[in-house]
């Protein structure tokens, strides 16, 4: 498929987008594209993300909206710092390999530090430690953000419960949790340490398993949208509220680790329309980017400091 330069031009233009660079590697399988979206508060940061895209211009999709996100992120978080994101195309599963990270480190470190990288959807602190071995402009290595992100949506859940219920604690409620990943897993555990009924789904069940030992209860997929619940919190991707999903929603708060999960701004009114409150992810999710940020700046952090 051909871009039409305009193409690209006319997005960067209306979104404000710094830079977009594509990079291949026929030999280690790398097909990567990294944005830049604004380096006005410092260097851009964002994870790198390994998905199995449709297409091309899905994957071009996705980066764009992730930088962005990124830029609001830090922002928000008052830190200093822009916003960028990688995607590498390609199954996880079956394109990550050594050679395919230390070739994406020589083309981070090519960009001379006007990105830097960390984990993200399909890429582990293990993966940061190879990409380290070829760049300097890298985060992660000794750090699992994961943890910290979902602790943040934790607290941002409890803000939310404050703001609809008043004084509904964390025990009296239900909460139907989309995806057990890094995020997802770990807000779990908390949810279940603080009493929390909790409905659980994956596209992968045998992550379901271990929670479902602890007492959650499991729905297909296609079915968490519609579970009757105070709090639905995507954790998996983005663009999980949408025209068809929207529909089907039975709760009262949105409050998820997931970035971008409305598809599209309208579907951010029309949750207002229908009072559900919900928690833009941009600021519940940025827990992760701050231990990260504190990490840059000082060295070293613990929970306790940095919320
Ligand atoms: P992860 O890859 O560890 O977990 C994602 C999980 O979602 C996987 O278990 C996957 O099988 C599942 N999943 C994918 N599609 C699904 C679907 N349609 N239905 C149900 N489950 C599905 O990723 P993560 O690090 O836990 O990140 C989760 C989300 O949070 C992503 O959107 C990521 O961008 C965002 N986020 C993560 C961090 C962080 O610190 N890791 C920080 C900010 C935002």
């Amino acid at each position: 498929m051909l871009l039409q330069q305009s193409y690209m031009f006319e997005i960067m233009e209306k979104e404000d987008f710094e830079e977009v660079v594509f990079s291949q590697d026929k030999a280690n399988n790398l097909k990567v594209i990294v944005a830049i979206h604004d380096t006005t508060l410092g260097p851009a940061l964002g994870g790198t993300r390994i998905w199995n895209y449709r297409s091309e211009v899905e994957a071009l999709k996705d980066v764009l909206r992730l930088a962005k996100a990124m830029t609001l992120k830090a922002a928000a978080a008052g830190l200093n710092l822009g916003g960028g994101k990688a995607v590498i195309i390609g199954d996880p599963g079956k394109v990550k390999s050594e050679a395919l990270l230390q070739t994406y480190g020589r083309f981070i470190q090519s960009l001379g530090g006007r990105f830097i990288t960390a984990e993200d959807v399909g890429t582990t602190v293990q993966d940061m430690k190879i990409i380290r071995t070829e760049t300097e402009y890298v985060v992660g290595t000794k750090l699992d953000p994961s943890p910290f992100t979902a602790y943040g949506v934790y607290r941002g859940i409890k803000a939310c419960l404050e703001h609809v219920y008043g004084d509904k604690s964390v025990e009296d409620i239900h909460v139907a949790v989309q995806g057990l990943g890094k995020v997802g897993g770990e807000l779990v555990r908390l949810l279940f340490e603080s009493g929390a009924k909790v409905t659980v789904t994956d596209i992968d069940k045998d992550k379901a398993k271990r929670f479902l030992k602890m007492g959650a209860e499991y729905v297909e997929p296609s079915r968490i949208y519609s579970v009757e619940c105070d709090v639905f919190s995507p954790c998996a991707l983005g663009g999980v509220i949408n025209d068809s999903t929207i529909k089907r929603l039975k709760c009262r708060i949105i409050a998820g680790g997931a970035n971008n999960q409305l598809e599209s701004e309208k579907h951010g009114d029309l949750l207002a329309e229908m009072r559900i409150l919900y928690a833009p992810d941009y600021i519940i999710n940025a827990g992760g980017l701050i231990a990260v940020a504190h990490k840059l700046q000082y060295g070293k952090l613990s929970k306790e400091n940095i919320f």
